[in-house]
């Protein structure tokens, strides 16, 4: 799951990591109190910040959504001094689309920003930690090169980007804390303000299961103190049960509707840019279905699981959601029948096929216990499936009927 900077910068505070004073607002009617209270806490430079779950905020562009060619506004993070020009930024922010390089073309609606203090500082560095999963450990990332990203750093110039690696067993250890500020070439008191803030974000990634925590870019001040001026964070979902405060970060705005809905029915959906439907159950097969599907000549439409138990419901919603995406051309199941039975699911097809309208082909592939019976449901339906026997079959009859339509 991933949350905005404002949500990531208020978990870092408890952890005692430094970050720029700041105040979240949805709406302009919150704009002149967050200014005021700001102002109050001896704060006179401003930095309007949108809050969308992508980077490159700074360097993107926003729209208007109503005609994506009127541009309004060069940059989705504006730094000034001028309360009634960081007013005309967030109004032009606030309920626009901000398209940055990470976005793609189609953008987001900016609906939080997150007004902070307004930092002079001398350099900027990047820091970030990361699970590494081919070490199996955790690993601190940090170069001189910050404010750009990372992954033209790791292109260019690689010997600019300093790892540690951290043994479970031990934890992160203070003299790990110290080699990545000499490598940094830090001194004195930034020397010593960054392995304290380096031990401090470390603890909040460890102890709130984030598989990602990037400051990018980690800033000297001119009185050498270390701040986080950006913070991105993403966790392990399969953790979240045990941090209810950070599961209810989760922002449906910035997720696709369609897998929100198939999260209401346990299904476990994942969009792409296809136009072959599938359903399957289990991940694995899910994956290879995907794999042969592209490997006949087609593109998968969607991952989807639909778990264990595929009956009428499951399948019916399974095929709901599949066909609410404009872009899909036909519908290949397949499904393997273990603990739950092929005829039963064979029904399953049959009554949501008759239920909901589902007006592309459907190629059906059930293996396991019951198949033959199935097979015989399917083909003595009166319904117009396609019927195959194994997955490469299956593969190519989904195939050949997108070559006709
Ligand atoms: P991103 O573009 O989405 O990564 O957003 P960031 O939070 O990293 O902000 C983008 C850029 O805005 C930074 O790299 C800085 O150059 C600039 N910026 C943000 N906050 C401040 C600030 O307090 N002071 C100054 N001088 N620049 C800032
Ligand atoms: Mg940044």
């Amino acid at each position: 799951m991933k949350i905005h900077e404002y949500q990531a910068k208020e978990i870092l505070k408890k952890y005692a990591v430094p970050v720029q004073d700041g105040i979240a607002i949805k709406s302009m009617n919150e704009f002149d109190s967050a200014i005021q209270q700001l102002q109050a806490r001896g704060i006179n430079q401003f930095v309007v910040k949108s809050q969308i779950h992508a980077g490159g905020r700074g360097k993107g562009k926003i729209y208007n959504p109503a005609n994506r060619d009127e541009l309004i506004l060069e940059g989705g993070v504006k730094f000034t001094t001028d309360v009634q020009k960081a007013k005309d930024y967030a109004s032009k922010m606030l309920g626009n689309l901000l398209v940055t390089h990470q976005t793609g073309a189609e953008g987001k609606i900016v609906q939080t920003l997150f007004i902070t203090e307004g930092l002079d500082y001398k350099k900027e560095l990047y820091l970030g930690i990361l699970l590494d999963r081919a070490a199996s450990k955790n690993v601190i990332m940090a170069s001189t090169e910050g404010g750009v990203e990372i992954e033209k750093v790791a292109e260019e110039t690689p010997e600019k980007i300093i790892k540690e690696w951290v043994d479970p067993a031990i934890g992160f250890q203070g003299f790990q804390a110290r080699k990545l500020a000499f490598g940094l070439g830090l001194e004195g008191n930034a020397f010593k303000n960054f392995v304290n803030f380096i031990l401090k974000l470390y603890k909040a990634y460890e102890d709130t299961d984030a598989s990602l925590l990037e400051i990018n870019p980690l800033v000297i001040t001119n009185d050498d103190r270390i701040l986080a001026l950006d913070a991105k964070m993403n966790f392990d979902d399969n953790a979240l049960f045990r941090h209810k405060d950070i599961a209810d970060y989760r922002d449906l705005n910035e997720e696709a509707p369609l897998e929100i809905e198939a999260s209401k029915y346990n299904l476990n959906y994942i969009k792409l840019d296809g136009n072959v439907g599938c359903m399957v159950n289990g991940a694995g097969l899910a994956m290879a279905t995907m794999d042969i599907i592209k490997l006949a000549g087609g593109e998968p439409a969607n991952f989807l699981d639909v778990g264990g138990g595929a009956n009428k419901e499951t399948v019916a919603n399974g095929f709901k959601i599949i066909l609410s995406d404009p872009n899909v051309k036909a519908i290949l199941i397949n499904i393997f029948g273990g603990i739950v039975r092929c005829d039963r699911v064979a029904q399953g097809v049959i009554d949501a096929v008759k239920e909901i309208e589902v007006n592309v082909p459907v190629v059906v592939r059930l293996d396991g216990t019951n198949a033959i019976e199935a097979k015989e449901m399917l083909e003595n339906s009166g319904l117009n499936f396609s019927v195959a026997s194994t997955l490469k079959e299956a593969a190519e009859k989904v195939t050949n009927v997108l070559a006709k339509v």
